[in-house]
């Protein structure tokens, strides 16, 4: 069911704490991580404890959860000094998109500059 844990999925596990991950922020609803591969000098992940397949699926099932995620988002920007230089949100959805994990998850990006259009 839309919102439920998922006993096969990577990031409800980091949510329940069984896969290890350094977490930055947390709130009831949310969790932000370092992303283990990271894609620029600030690479977080913030996430919805719920389980919602892509930002699609979390917009049209819960839209005051995809709020929160935008809003700690944006927070993890300003706790990293980000809000200045500027930084990237960037939900990929879809395999085609080069989604990999199907928790929606928004990548915060920072540290560097960003290229437009991104690859
Ligand atoms: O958008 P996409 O689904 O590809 O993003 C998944 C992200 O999760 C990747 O950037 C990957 O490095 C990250 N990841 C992580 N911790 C894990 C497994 C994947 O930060 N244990």
């Amino acid at each position: 069911m839309a919102g439920e844990p998922q006993a096969d999925c990577l990031f409800c596990k980091i949510v329940a704490g069984e896969v290890p991950a350094t977490v930055v922020r947390e709130t009831e609803t949310t969790v932000a991580f370092r992303d283990i591969n990271p894609q620029a000098p600030t690479h977080v992940l913030v996430i919805p404890k719920a389980h919602y397949a892509d930002a699609a699926a979390l917009a049209a099932g819960a839209p005051q959860l995809a709020a929160d995620v935008l809003r700690e988002a944006g927070q993890v920007a300003a706790d990293e000094k980000a809000e200045e230089s500027g930084y990237r949100v960037v939900f990929n959805t879809g395999s085609g998109a080069g989604q990999t994990v199907f928790h929606a998850h928004a990548h915060v990006l920072a540290g560097r500059g960003l290229e437009w259009p991104p690859g």
